[in-house]
């Protein structure tokens, strides 16, 4: 058995994630989705190519919600490749109303239900609303020959139907939005800072490493920290307030997890999962 036998054929890769721009692939190592495109069609093109992946690849774009750093490619992306797109109705108002992406082809729109499964190359795919204050929010759970991952970015809180949908994956993207103390001490203004850490805006590094460390086990293959801000956390307070849960929750990490914070620009080549 050669080496990339060995390998799961299910892949994740991030191109970028953070409240700059999110843009991540799932699927086969030939064929997938792309889950959000906050970045440029530019930068979503040359993501591609670094990982031996073309537009024709891409057989249908799924969004989370309608904030900017989540579809900001999209209609310079569509316009030059017509690629299906999967959202929440609410979330579809919100590009047609959005600076940004009002030009986006209405006849790309496919309406997705929370809740009911659907399949794309596949890949079994279902979407679960999150508490976030973007139009139509969800996260994704995907499952193809056995292997799962579930997407929670931009969650507002950890409500249950998130925890399950989570807890269900042996592959976790979760967001590691904010560090407590670099938030309270940060130039924010009051209200945002409120935002942010309300019920509708984002998880801190400790909200989401006592979730983590709670579900923990041996199965679980990655655990990824994604949509890190920019000026309120670091990769390594991320890092450090997950290890910190799993040592005062006295949790054995299995040699086999992975566990590393999603950068913000770069991308992360093929994760097998
Ligand atoms: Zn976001
Ligand atoms: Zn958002």
């Amino acid at each position: 058995m050669d080496l990339f036998s060995c390998l799961s054929p299910f892949v994740f890769c991030s191109f970028a994630s953070g409240s700059s721009g999110n843009c991540y692939y799932v699927g086969k190592q030939d064929e997938g989705v792309l889950v959000d495109v906050g970045i440029s069609a530019q930068q979503i093109l040359t993501g591609l190519r670094k990982n031996d992946l073309s537009p024709q690849c891409i057989k249908a774009i799924l969004i989370t919600h309608d904030h900017i750093d989540h579809v900001k490619g999209l209609e310079v992306l569509t316009k030059q490749y017509p690629i299906p797109i999967f959202a929440h109705a609410d979330c579809f108002q919100g590009i047609k109303e959005g600076k940004a992406t009002k030009k986006v082809d209405a006849a790309l729109f496919n309406e997705i239900e929370p809740m009911q499964g659907f399949t794309i190359c596949d890949i079994d795919i279902l979407a679960f609303p999150v508490m976030h204050d973007g139009r139509g929010a969800v996260g994704y759970h995907f499952g193809f020959e056995g292997h799962t991952l579930t997407i929670a970015t931009d969650i507002g809180m950890l409500d249950k139907v998130v925890k399950e949908q989570i807890r269900r994956a042996d592959n976790i993207v979760i967001e590691s939005n904010y560090d407590v103390e670099m938030l309270e001490k940060g130039s924010y203004p009051y209200l945002l800072k409120q935002r942010i850490a309300g019920p509708f805006g984002h998880l801190s590094n400790l909200e989401s490493a006592r979730f983590v460390a709670e579900i923990y086990h041996a199965g679980i293959k990655n655990i990824m920290l994604c949509h890190l801000s920019e000026n309120n956390n670091t990769p390594e307070r991320a890092m450090h307030s997950l290890y910190e849960q799993f040592r005062l929750k006295r949790v054995h990490l299995d040699a086999s997890t992975s566990i590393f914070p999603l950068p913000r620009h770069k991308d992360t080549g093929f994760v097998y999962l």
